[in-house]
């Protein structure tokens, strides 16, 4: 209950006891309701008030009021000696911004009255209510520039439900800037119960709050602002550590502990983390500057590199000013931060990125070179050889043009693109160069193909197709990397040679060597016919008998006349066989008998040489143009002979089994250089050796063996070592037994 009797003030000593306990209280107490509740006791104990209240100005987290001066938008903070009614009554009360209170709210000013019922306007009923505020707001705005005592201030009146208040003493909090934060309130049932060093200890007491609720809210602010600084701290992707001067680390967030843990399984991790982490402090500490540095080390087998930032770490500028009643400190480096980013990532994007942009500067430079190529040269992928890039000369030879990334395939078709044999025959589509070697990374040289563009023109081409092994390319092209998956993986750079101008001059040339020899087999047969007439009439006698040296040059004129005739034969055969016009007879005929007849022909015109047959067949039945194959033979012996210019064996041999029939011719002759046994087979190809030695030949008779063996179902190659010899063989398909019946 409420006191009436007079103020119990307490003796001077106590006084002190009380205030020193207030100071205690205002350093240690963070409880801002449990403070101001005791500061109001603590006024109330010295001054002797019967009650105490205080009320607070609304603020911001940072401190700043949100309502204007005026009581009547405080709130009541906390209040001492009343009853239970009378709080509530006060919780309710709206304090009002004049009256008494009104310099303390408005102006920051104490008051203190010593009878509050002295105060009341004479003028009070008399009065409007505008008016009667507005004279009392004069009043307090002179009271607080100190041009009107306390004692002319006019009172508002006390509610009712106030407890009984005679004398009043009312305090403001006042923060740094000197704005009111709120007011300290006393009342004392009793007139004269404070005295101007009851309201001097209270300006003192209230502003020790104000300071003690100011530093609250700092305290406040600075624990949320820690909280949010350790969230950021641990949830940093980044390594963050704290080092103290001596070197030890202080803190760490999550990141930079669990590296730290890595490290620390590692063999060598204790020198990395060294690297990463004290080598840094160190040099931050000693120049006390911020340092940066580039740290790369080998973890589980992959290189990290990381940007690693030390910073040394100062006290705040203040920190001094701030530890009252201690010497500033001095301004010394307490420590370092160091943090640590990681940029494998980037790095790795980044040279990624440039790998891309130097390969794609590189393409356009190779563009601009294919682009000049009179050839067409594409670069094709992948097993259904998708374009990754063409030069010009490529549409000119397709008649279309071809897009990156599409399919061979498909570009066909849509184009409706198609691709011939030499022979006129549909090329497969798998058979095609292109394909062969991305299908099965094999390198095709001089394929001949002829391109039917989609209008219908037809353009010869010979095509080399060169396999890349993708994975050991290692390149990128602009529409992604050129390799796809570990599967083997080939790519190919395809050439096109237009060949029509080649073809047709080969055509005027086939065409040319056709008409000549035909042209010469009339002549030659007339020459023929007389030279042999010559020769068999002066056998018999029937004219004049020659002399040695006439009949010697009428031998000559006859072998040269049969050696002329073989060769328009020859040429004839070739340019039959260029347009496709050779007609084989197939017979069934004994191969034995017809190598034995051709072998004892060739034994009658060399001494030097000694042919010989070896076989187990008495008769092998084969199926083929008997005289084509005589001509084979004799080729084939021809040669052996020819080519083993210091006589020699010739060795003949003819086996059978069940698919083939093969014949080989062995000599010990001067054999074909490895170097130039590939061509050999080709047109008017000979050996370097054989023009060398001087023997004679155009070099045809090979390539009408192999075309005249491969059109009757028959194959034929050879083995040599030059400076040793050479077989040749051939082999035919086998006849099946009961065919000998229709014989
Ligand atoms: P021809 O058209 O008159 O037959 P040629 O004999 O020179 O002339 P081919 O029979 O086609 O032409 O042979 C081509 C070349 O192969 C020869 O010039 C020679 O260099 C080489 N050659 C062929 N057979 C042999 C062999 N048995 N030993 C060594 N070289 C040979
Ligand atoms: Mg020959």
């Amino acid at each position: 209950m409420p006191s009436q009797e007079a103020s119990k003030k307490l003796p001077t000593p106590e006084r002190f006891a009380a205030l020193s306990r207030v100071g205690v209280a205002l350093l240690s107490e963070l409880n801002e309701e449990r403070l101001l509740h005791l500061i109001a006791e603590a006024a109330c104990e010295i001054t002797g008030a019967t009650f105490a209240a205080f009320t607070l100005r609304p603020v911001s987290e940072t401190g700043q009021p949100l309502v204007p001066s005026e009581g009547s938008f405080f709130y009541l903070a906390a209040i001492v000696g009343v009853t239970k009614e009378q709080e509530t009554f006060f919780r309710h009360m709206s304090l009002g911004g004049e009256g008494l209170l009104a310099p303390i709210f408005r102006h920051g000013v104490s008051v203190r009255v010593d009878d509050v019922h002295d105060h009341q306007d004479p003028n009070h009923h008399k009065q409007a209510k505008g008016q009667e505020r507005i004279t009392a707001q004069g009043l307090a705005s002179a009271y607080a520039q100190g041009k009107l005592p306390a004692s002319q201030l006019h009172s508002m009146g006390v509610p009712h439900g106030h407890p009984i208040m005679r004398s009043f003493l009312g305090a403001p909090l006042l923060d740094r800037d000197r704005q009111v934060r709120g007011g300290l309130l006393l009342g004392h049932a009793l007139a004269g119960q404070f005295t101007a060093e009851d309201e001097l200890l209270l300006t003192g007491l209230a502003s020790q709050a104000a300071v003690a609720l100011e530093n609250g809210r700092l305290y406040r602010a600075a624990q949320i602002q820690a909280q949010e600084l350790q969230v950021i701290f641990d949830s940093s992707a980044d390594g963050i550590t704290l080092v103290d001067s001596a070197g030890q680390i202080v803190r760490e967030n999550r990141a930079a502990q669990r590296l730290h843990q890595q490290l620390q399984q590692e063999a060598d991790g204790a020198n990395t983390f060294e690297q990463l982490l004290f080598a840094p402090a160190r040099l931050a500490l000693q120049a006390q500057t911020e340092q940066q540095y580039s740290v790369s080390f080998q973890q589980d087998g992959e290189t990290h590199d990381y940007l690693v930032t030390a910073s040394p770490l100062r006290p705040p500028p203040d920190a001094g000013t701030l530890q009252l009643g201690k010497q500033a400190a001095p301004k010394n480096i307490t420590g370092a931060v160091v943090a640590w980013h990681e940029v494998t990532e980037i790095r790795r994007l980044l040279s990624i990125q440039r790998k891309q942009a130097e390969t794609e500067g590189r393409l356009a430079q190779l563009q601009l070179i294919l682009d000049e190529l009179p050839s067409s040269v594409y670069l094709v992928r992948g097993p259904d050889a998708r374009l990754v890039l063409a030069n010009r000369a490529t549409t000119g030879i397709w008649g279309a043009q071809w897009r990156p990334g599409q399919p061979l395939q498909d570009f066909l078709e849509q184009q409706h693109i198609r691709i011939f044999a030499p022979d006129g025959n549909p090329l497969p589509f798998e058979r095609m160069a292109t394909m062969r070697a991305v299908q099965h990374g094999e390198t095709v040289y001089h394929h001949q193909q002829v391109i039917r563009q989609p209008d219908g023109s037809n353009l010869p081409v010979l095509v080399n197709a060169v396999a890349l092994d993708l994975h050991s390319l290692d390149i990128t092209v602009p529409s992604g990397s050129l390799h796809t998956s570990d599967q083997p993986s080939w790519a190919a750079l395809v050439v096109h040679q237009d060949v029509s101008a080649l073809k047709e001059a080969e055509q005027l040339k086939d065409d040319f060597i056709g008409i000549a020899a035909h042209e010469l087999r009339t002549p030659l047969a007339v020459l023929k016919g007389f030279a042999q007439t010559l020769i068999v009439q002066t056998a018999r006698q029937q004219g004049p008998e020659l002399a040695d040296w006439q009949m010697e040059a009428l031998m000559s004129i006859d072998q040269a006349t049969i050696r002329l005739v073989e060769l328009t034969d020859d040429l004839l055969d070739v340019s039959r066989l260029q347009a496709g016009r050779l007609t084989l007879h197939p017979t069934y005929f004994d191969l034995v008998s017809l190598t034995q007849r051709v072998l004892t022909r060739f034994q009658t015109t060399t001494a030097h040489h000694h042919l010989a047959l070896q076989t187990d067949a008495e008769h092998l039945v084969a199926h083929a143009d008997q005289v084509r194959m005589e001509q084979v033979l004799s080729n084939l012996l021809s040669n052996a002979i020819k080519y083993s210019p210091n006589g020699g064996p010739v060795q003949l041999r003819l086996t059978c089994d069940d698919a083939n029939t093969i014949l080989s011719i062995q000599d010990n002759g001067i054999g074909i250089p490895q170097e130039q046994q590939v061509y050999i087979f080709g047109r008017f190809a000979r050996a370097e050796n054989a023009r060398m030695h001087g023997i004679k030949g155009t070099g045809l008779g090979l390539y009408l063996c192999r075309e005249l063996v491969e059109q009757q179902g028959g194959r034929i190659w050879f083995e040599s070592t030059e400076g040793k010899g050479t077989t040749f063989y051939l082999s035919l398909p086998s006849i099946v037994e009961d065919t000998e019946d229709e014989l």
